[in-house]
């Protein structure tokens, strides 16, 4: 079964909105660190198409974990993100299927879903899937590339 990892921020989780919509964000310290933000992961929007599109690629033939970096400084965080794929999938198909890590490049795996370089990312030994990219501008593209219908 080839596996692949799916980000949580700016892939199924709209963090730039919820960033623009919490009250803090202007404020010192966090502004320019909004991954510092109070509570900032816990009731993101999901991004448009994804949770159904991740429903689809949890009944397909590939393994699937989420795989996001959560903020050292910001430890709620780590915990938000649990709870977060908790409310919007199905626990039978997402329990243990968390990993948060800063180095996305030491997983084994095929392809990873993601939309920034950062936190190995870039350096993924399977391939990456630029989400937001022109190749990959939405999920539509995505599950295209991996025959997923
Ligand atoms: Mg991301």
């Amino acid at each position: 079964m080839k596996i692949v990892y799916v980000d949580l921020d700016g892939v199924i989780a709209d963090f730039e909105k919820g960033k623009e919509n919490h009250p803090k964000s202007s404020i010192t310290p966090y502004r320019g660190r909004p991954d510092k933000l109070p509570g900032i992961y816990k009731d993101l929007d999901p991004i448009e198409g994804a949770i159904e599109s991740v429903n689809k690629l949890l009944k397909s033939k590939y393994k699937i974990y989420f795989l996001s970096t959560a903020p050292w400084d910001n430890p709620d965080a780590w915990t938000h993100k649990r709870l977060w794929i908790a409310k919007h999938f199905e626990e039978k198909l997402i329990r243990r299927r968390l990993i948060l890590c800063h180095h996305k490049q030491l997983l084994m795996g095929d392809y990873l879903i993601d939309d920034r370089k950062w936190n190995g990312a870039s350096e993924f030994t399977g391939e990456w899937i630029h989400f937001g990219s022109k190749r990959f501008p939405n999920w539509k593209s995505v599950l295209g590339y991996l025959s997923v219908k």
